[in-house]
């Protein structure tokens, strides 16, 4: 007997023509994470991976990465057995004897995927439930809600036995749906949002604009441990740091105050665009809410996103704080969010802040401003990082 996982493909399986596309981006996306952990044979056949551990690699450490890959629904730990009908009951009493001996109720389910075998599916489940049944004569049937439900898989070569599948990631693969710049700050809900349009599909390419020495190195350092703590979710990630000190200041020297954050948000939306542009990516993603900030006001964000040409995904739109919350605290990025450095819009922001801007209270402000020597002279300054899954390990 071999323990095995066999991961359920979700949405991807809708896509037709798409599929193979679609699975081969889900096997690369899996095989790089797990070789962070260790040797793993990954192989998919009719809409099911599997991932067979090897040199004596740990099962469950797997589980633990897989369960954050997207584009998985399920992800059933399995035994794999000999396509006879012997081998398969034997599995079954041995390999779930220890959750079955402790249940009251359950059911067998079984998939025929091989149409050769000459049992029809009702059949093998059938035999194998009676077969359970007389191996723990305290279970009973209930075929609507069974505390257990076996599952007995026939497929290509072998054939597979396991009961109650855990959850997957859900989602798409990342990258399928090509990639975006993510103005991470290290705020709580921007990681929030990058880690909700990785789940769509999107890579990500992380910009982050750093005030130093307003800010420290240590709120540098909290992105880039931001970025790492995404990486279980969305794979390895480029991260752009920005020098935004310089923007700032001229910003302070020559604007009206009620218009700084202002000001500010629109050099960040054209310096992220211009990354975006120069790597591929085809959107720009905030951690915008409408109404959460005055900066966030609808007028506001029309005047923020009305400098780039790019469209702009806010998937935290329409979401409450608290909501926002409950995902960074699943994701793990919450108690790196709440580490008390400043970010560079605090250090700045104005006391009474305009929240009904027009674009002219910005162009107007912005005409006192080299906007387009800033900008060079920031990108010429940014510094590209790698962020990678294997150094959290
Ligand atoms: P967050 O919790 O993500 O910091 P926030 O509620 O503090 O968001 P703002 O400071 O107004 O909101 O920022 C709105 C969005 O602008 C952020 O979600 C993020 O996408 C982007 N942003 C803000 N500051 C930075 C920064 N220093 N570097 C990169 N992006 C930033
Ligand atoms: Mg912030």
């Amino acid at each position: 007997m071999r323990e095995v996982l066999l991961l359920k493909l979700g949405e991807i399986i809708l896509k037709g023509l798409n599929r193979n596309k679609f699975e081969r981006q889900l096997i690369n996306n899996i095989n790089r994470r797990l070789s962070f952990i260790g040797a793993y044979k990954v192989t998919c056949m009719q809409s099911t991976v599997y991932v067979e551990p090897e040199n004596g690699s740990d099962i469950g450490a797997a589980i633990e990465a897989v369960s954050k890959i997207f584009g998985i629904v399920s992800i059933c730990r399995a035994a794999r057995c000999e396509k006879n009908l012997d081998d398969i009951i034997k599995t079954a009493v041995e390999y779930l004897g220890g959750i079955l001996s402790r249940a009251e109720t359950f059911k067998v389910e079984a998939r025929r995927a091989d149409k050769t075998f000459p049992l029809k599916s009702p059949e093998i489940a059938k035999t194998v439930g009676g077969a359970l049944h007389k191996a723990y004569p305290g279970l009973k049937v209930n075929v609507d809600a069974p505390q257990i439900l076996v599952k007995v898989e026939i497929r290509d070569k072998y054939a597979f036995v396991h009961a109650n599948p855990l959850p997957g990631a859900g989602g798409l693969p990342v990258g399928i749906n090509g990639a975006a710049a993510l103005l991470l700050s290290g705020g709580i809900d921007s990681p929030v949002a990058g880690y909700m349009m990785a789940k769509r599909g999107l890579k990500l390419h992380a910009v982050h604009f750093h005030s130093y020495p307003y800010t420290s190195e240590r709120a540098k350092q909290k992105v880039i441990d931001l970025a790492k703590t995404l990486t279980a979710y969305t794979g390895d990630i480029k991260l752009s740091v920005v020098p935004f000190t310089r923007i700032q200041e001229e910003i302070r020297a020559n604007c009206r105050e009620d218009m700084f954050t202002l000001v500010m948000r629109r050099f960040m939306m054209r310096i992220a665009e211009r990354i975006a542009l120069s790597d591929n990516c085809g959107a720009l993603v905030t951690g915008e809410s409408l109404g959460q900030v005055a900066s966030q006001t609808m007028e506001a964000l029309g005047v923020t996103g009305g400098v780039c040409s790019l469209p702009v995904l806010r998937p935290l739109i329409g979401m409450d704080k608290e909501d926002i919350v409950l995902i960074s605290r699943k994701i793990d990025t919450y108690e790196i969010s709440i580490r008390p450095y400043e970010d560079c819009c605090t250090v700045f922001t104005p006391k009474h802040p305009k929240t009904k801007p027009r674009p002219y209270d910005a162009e107007s402000q912005e005409a006192r401003l080299d906007v387009v020597a800033l900008i060079e002279e920031a990108l010429a300054n940014t510094e590209l990082l790698n962020i990678e899954r294997e150094d959290l390990i």
